[in-house]
């Protein structure tokens, strides 16, 4: 089984699914465990384990001396998925990055799952890393996300980056991407952000997550605008919910999204991260059931690592 056999099987339902985040270097992965636990009543369709990239820091040396040093905070996205799928049985979704990879270590990194049986991956171009304003890929890397899912696919007929490998094992991967309902935010425009989506699918992606949004309008119009454009593929909404105040300055910031006049006015009166998680719980839950009566494929969790209140929601829309 992968997600889109899964989804089609299930046409005209609204699945369940969530995002989890590797735990920090260091930490223990009963985390995920626990973070999974509370919503396996819930029968996920499938869950995503995020990719982390490599982030510069400078440390203090002696003499007042700065050191440059690579630090991945968040490693562990493949063996977390392993490990996810063989202790729940569910199929499980590793992230996938152009950022950081040359096409080699990306074709290795294909095999460690192809051997792991982990078959499904959302293909994605991953962000700039902090230190640089424009994304640069590795040297013999991928620069857009259309390439890796090309690399992808060229794996499924059976054809690895060296030519003379005898009889080549094909993999069987599902490939998923990434949408934007308020368009990237480097795209010129929407228009044109959509044909480079349809460029990924006609690549062999067979279906979208979508990036948070909070206003369900702009999900339909995104998903009325990708079929004008010929793209037929599923389309799941991602929707997050807000649950600090850290989380009203740094989601708009971070992600290009804005939040609607009826959310932000009750948004705005809350002091506490409690206030916020209020608002911001019933908000899913609203947008979720109207999601479901437009019988939207699949809706797609992001808990950040925190199930607690997605369980709220989960319990009030599938429960
Ligand atoms: P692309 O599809 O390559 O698009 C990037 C930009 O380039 C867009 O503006 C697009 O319009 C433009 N473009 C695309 N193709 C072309 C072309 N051929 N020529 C010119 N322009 C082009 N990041 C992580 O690092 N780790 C994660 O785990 C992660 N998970 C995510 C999950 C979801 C559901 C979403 C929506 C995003 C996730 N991201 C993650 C963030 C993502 O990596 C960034 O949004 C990134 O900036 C763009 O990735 P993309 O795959 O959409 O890129």
């Amino acid at each position: 089984m992968n997600v889109i056999k899964t989804l089609n099987k299930n046409k005209g339902k609204t699945l369940f699914s969530f995002e989890i985040l590797p735990p920090l270097k260091g930490k223990r992965i009963q985390s995920i465990y626990d973070a999974i636990d509370p919503l396996m009543e819930f029968n996920p369709s499938f869950i995503n384990v995020t990719y982390h990239r490599e982030e510069f820091v400078y440390k203090k040396r002696e003499k007042g001396f700065l050191e440059k040093v690579s630090i991945r905070k968040r490693p562990g996205t493949v063996g977390i998925c392993a490990a996810i799928q063989h202790k729940y049985g569910v199929i499980t979704v590793p992230h996938l990055t152009c950022g950081g990879f040359s096409a080699e270590e990306t074709e290795n990194a294909l095999i460690d799952l192809h051997f792991l049986g982990i078959n499904d991956i959302l293909a994605l171009r991953g962000d700039p890393v902090k230190t640089e304003s424009a994304f640069v890929p590795e040297p013999n890397g991928h620069t857009y996300a259309v390439e890796l899912v090309q690399q992808i696919e060229s794996m499924n007929e059976g054809k690895y980056l060296d030519e003379e490998i005898k009889k080549p094992e094909p993999t069987n991967f599902c490939i998923g991407v990434a949408g934007y309902p308020e368009k990237h935010y480097e795209a010129m425009n929407q228009k044109l952000d959509i044909q480079y989506l349809k460029q990924k699918i006609e690549a062999g992606a067979s279906y979208i997550v979508t990036q948070m949004f909070f206003d369900n309008a702009k999900y339909f119009k995104f998903v009325d605008d990708c079929r004008a454009a010929a793209i037929d593929v599923p389309i799941i909404p991602g929707l997050k919910p807000l649950t600090t105040l850290k989380h009203i300055k740094f989601i708009p910031k971070t992600f290009f999204v804005d939040f609607p006049d009826d959310l932000t006015d009750q948004l705005i009166k809350c002091k506490t991260n409690e206030e916020v998680a209020e608002v911001g719980v019933a908000w899913t839950i609203k947008q979720s059931k109207e999601l479901v009566e437009h019988k939207a494929p699949c809706i797609h969790y992001y808990t950040m690592g925190k199930s607690d209140h997605v369980k709220n929601i989960a319990k009030a829309v599938f429960g």
